[in-house]
């Protein structure tokens, strides 16, 4: 099954092809359908999933997936959350993954508690006006680090540090990373709910 992406970013792309393709799904981007960018406008994950789901879904006829992420920092009260990807901009940093690394860190100095959850929120929509969306939430809970450590993944993978495995995402394999993450359990919850409602 051809589903259209509504997302652009290739590190999310290949993370989640990877973990839907023994379904039989076929995830295309959205750019290569010539589909710009949604609006997200909203306060919850949910809400901007599935606004990208619907645009999706209305510009290519397809059925559509949508993942919104984000880092919920306790010593922030959750934030920055939604702005996530945008959260250097607010410290002067180029909007990107550097910048939004560096201002964390330097947002952070100073303050012990390192507690975080990456939060992914998948919405799944067999068409623009479908009343019953499919939605997957998954979490994990790390400890920013003081300093970045480990060159994979992508965002905020080499501050997200995991106690349990005892590294950063980023120094994870790619296969391990997609066990612990955030996403992979969203993902891993879509796909129960794929298998059981869709196919
Ligand atoms: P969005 O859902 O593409 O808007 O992502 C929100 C922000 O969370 C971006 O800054 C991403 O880089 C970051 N992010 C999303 N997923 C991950 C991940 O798996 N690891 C680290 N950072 C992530």
């Amino acid at each position: 099954m051809k589903i259209v992406l509504a997302s652009n970013n290739p590190g999310k792309l290949a993370e989640l092809q990877a973990m839907l393709a023994p379904l039989g799904m076929d995830l295309v981007r959205q750019a290569e359908l010539g589909i710009g960018e949604a609006e997200e406008p909203f306060r919850t994950f949910v809400e901007n999933a599935l606004a990208k789901a619907r645009h999706a879904a209305a510009a290519s006829g397809l059925p559509a997936l949508a993942d919104d992420a984000g880092l919920c920092v306790d010593a922030f009260g959750g934030l920055p959350g939604v702005d996530t990807a945008y959260y250097g901009t607010q410290f002067g940093y180029a909007k990107g993954d550097a910048g939004n690394v560096c201002a964390l860190l330097e947002q952070m100095q100073g303050i012990d508690n390192r507690r975080a959850a990456m939060v992914s929120t998948l919405v799944a929509l067999r068409r623009a006006d479908d009343p019953e969306p499919l939605i997957a939430v998954g979490r994990v809970v790390g400890e920013i680090t003081r300093e970045p450590r480990g060159s994979g993944g992508f965002g905020f993978d080499p501050v997200m540090f995991i106690p349990e495995q005892g590294q950063t995402f980023a120094e994870m394999p790619a296969a391990l990373k997609n066990t612990l993450s955030h996403r992979g359990r969203a993902v891993r919850a879509m796909a129960a709910l794929l298998r059981e409602r869709w196919l």
